[in-house]
Parts: C-alpha cells; sequence; structure tokens
C-alpha cells in the first residue's frame, strides 16, 4: 500500500539553485526564488554566480548577500548559501571569498575562445591551470569546488552532446587527481557515463561528489513526463536531457548509501517570452524537487532515512552546512502540478505531473 506519511529532515538543502535578480529581475528574484523553495520544502538554497553582473568580484559578493540577507529576513529564512564565480583572472577575488562563511565554494563554468560561456551570462574559465589554482584555494580554505562539465571545444564540433559532458568530467576528475583531497561537486550529471566515471574516481580515494537534479530523474529527451501541451523549448536545458536509459539509470543511483551523492533543483528561470524568443537553456524546479524525490522514493521503496541523505545530510557535511539530525512527519498528498513559477512569468514545465508532494502536518 501506498505510503500515506513520510519523515524528512528538518533542514532539505537544494545544493544548486539560480536566484538571478538585479539585471535578470524580470525573470526572478532572490526573495521570489527562496518563496518558491520553501513552498516547495526547501530550507537552504545554494545560489550560483552566474548572474548578470556575475558574482566574480567581491564588491558584487557583498551586494548579492545584502540581497540574500533581505529576502532571508522577509521571508524568515535561516542562512541561505552561495558559490563565488571563479574566472582566468580573478584569485585574489577567489581567496577572498571563500572566507565569507556563507560562501560554499568556487564554481566553474567552462568558457570557449570565442569567450563565450557555455552558461548564461559571460562568466568563466578558458585555462586548465585555472581549474588547478581553483582547486588548490578550496582545498586550502576546507571549501567546494563545483564544476559544470560540458566542454566548449566539443560543443563547437558536435553540440552539447554526452561526449561533451563527459569529456569535461574526465578534465575535472584528473585535475582533482593531482590536488589530493579537494572536495569536488560535479554539477548535474545527466549521463551514465559520468556517473560511472565519478563513482570508478570514489573508489580511488577522490572526494568528488555527483549532485543529482530533479529535471534529468524525471524528463527524458524524447519526450517522456513532458506536458504535450506546453512547447518543447521548456525542456531545454544545459546539460541537455539524454536518453531513456541514462533517467533510469541515474534514478537507481538513488538507491545507493554513498554520502558522496545529493540532490539540487538547479532551478533556472527565464521568460516564458525569452525562452520562446532566444531559446534559453533552463528549467525551473525548486518547487518540485523534493516532491520528485519523494514520489522516485516511494517507488523504489527507499526508507526515510535515505531519503534524508539525499535532502539533507549528504550535502550538509560536504558543504560543511550545520544540519540537525531530525525528521519532521508529512502528509502524502497525490497531486497533479500546476504550481506556478514568479506568478505565472515563468511557465513550469512540470504542470500536470503526477506527484506525492509532502505537506507539513
Ligand atoms: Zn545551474
Amino acid at each position: 500500500m501506498l505510503k500515506q506519511t513520510i519523515l524528512l529532515p528538518e533542514v532539505i538543502i537544494d545544493s544548486h539553485c539560480h536566484g538571478r535578480d538585479m539585471e535578470e529581475s524580470h525573470k526572478t528574484t532572490v526573495k521570489q526564488t527562496l518563496l518558491e523553495a520553501r513552498n516547495g520544502n526547501i530550507s537552504i538554497s545554494v545560489l550560483m554566480p552566474n548572474t548578470n553582473p556575475p558574482i566574480d568580484w567581491i564588491y558584487r559578493l557583498r551586494h548579492y548577500i545584502t540581497i540574500k540577507k533581505q529576502a532571508e529576513k522577509f521571508l524568515k529564512l535561516r542562512q541561505q548559501y552561495l558559490y563565488f564565480g571563479i574566472t582566468d583572472f580573478n584569485f585574489e577575488e577567489c581567496d577572498q571569498a571563500l572566507r565569507f562563511p556563507e560562501v560554499v565554494g568556487l564554481k566553474n563554468y567552462p568558457k570557449g575562445e570565442d569567450m563565450e560561456s557555455v552558461t548564461t551570462g559571460k562568466i568563466g574559465v578558458m585555462y586548465d591551470s585555472t581549474i588547478l589554482l581553483g582547486m588548490k584555494l578550496c582545498r586550502d580554505a576546507d571549501k567546494v569546488f563545483a564544476a559544470h562539465c560540458d566542454d566548449p571545444k566539443i560543443i563547437a564540433i558536435e553540440g552539447n552532446t554526452i561526449k561533451a559532458e563527459v569529456e569535461y568530467v574526465k578534465k575535472i576528475i584528473e585535475s582533482a587527481k593531482l590536488m589530493p583531497g579537494v572536495k569536488i561537486v560535479i554539477c548535474h550529471v545527466s549521463c551514465r557515463q559520468s556517473a560511472e566515471l565519478i563513482l570508478q574516481a570514489q573508489t580511488e580515494g577522490t572526494r568528488i561528489a555527483m549532485e543529482l537534479v530533479a529535471h534529468y530523474l524525471w524528463f527524458n529527451k524524447d519526450g517522456t513526463n513532458w506536458n504535450p501541451n506546453i512547447d518543447p523549448i521548456f525542456y531545454h536545458c544545459f546539460n541537455n536531457l539524454r536518453g531513456k536509459e541514462h533517467r533510469i539509470f541515474l534514478v537507481n543511483l538513488l538507491t545507493l548509501n554513498n554520502p558522496l551523492i545529493f540532490i539540487g533543483s538547479d532551478t533556472a528561470c527565464h521568460t516564458k517570452y525569452e525562452k520562446l524568443a532566444k531559446q534559453l537553456g533552463g528549467i525551473p524546479s525548486n518547487q518540485e524537487m523534493v516532491a520528485v524525490i519523494v514520489t522516485l522514493a516511494s517507488q523504489l521503496g527507499l526508507s526515510d532515512e535515505q531519503v534524508a541523505r539525499l535532502l539533507s545530510w549528504n550535502a550538509g557535511e560536504f558543504l560543511n552546512i550545520p544540519v540537525s539530525r531530525n525528521l519532521v512527519e508529512y502528509k502524502l498528498e497525490k497531486r497533479i502540478d500546476d504550481l506556478q513559477y514568479n506568478n505565472g512569468i515563468v511557465v513550469n514545465p512540470w504542470n500536470g505531473s503526477k506527484l506525492l508532494f509532502p505537506v507539513k502536518i
């Protein structure tokens, strides 16, 4: 029989969240994103630095922390966290940024010779030597080096293929081996090959964590679980969605008792009009993240403790975010998703998905 209730961790962490704001306030704001996170039972979001302007200088970090603190106060939230963006030219700033208590580490976005980042905005790293230096700074500060893996050289030839992701994962793993002890997160792993490389590297003693995000666990590139009434562009994201066999493989990783696996939403809002006009990549998913994991946990028969490891304890331990080990009881409601993002300015591609939503008792 289907479970009626679930015990979830008192503090749920989303390890990967795009709060936008500033020049992109029309897409969403930190306050709006954290409000939606709270609606989705997320207690702590870790914000990403590829904002406009990007968080790659200390004065911008201070400014974004002010925005974050105002949102925390308004929404009565505990401390939220963020990454600082590494570039080929900001090592001194990275060194300083890593001393901020709310900064969990450095985020590395690959950038090609044409100076275009593989993600929204211009932030990124072109030189392999920067990756090593960033890892050293993180290791010395006992913080985390997070990598978005998609190789610009391969993208230029064949697009955002599995090969493009895997080759960059290999680069990060090889660099990590040159910096023993460094803590790495491979962000939003989308395919079996990347996952296998990470698991293999873990057995060799590296501290390389795997971040799994809701949309690769739910959507396939062939349209599985897509809403046919929503334009396919709303399922376009970086890394790209992969075939069914990859999704099934990633879902099965949820059963592993592996402290180096945790969950992020990678919620990345663009307005409806920008998505359609500019074909931008990004799927908003912070209100569904917990529901998706709970739904899959129900299908897989996972224990409540295993769900707590995935949604809180593993990330807390790895990112040095203090979390309690207390569990709280929730009622499970089977609902068809009809949630809105940023008051409908952002289209929700989860609309129509049948999910188990945990509701506080
Ligand atoms: Zn992201």
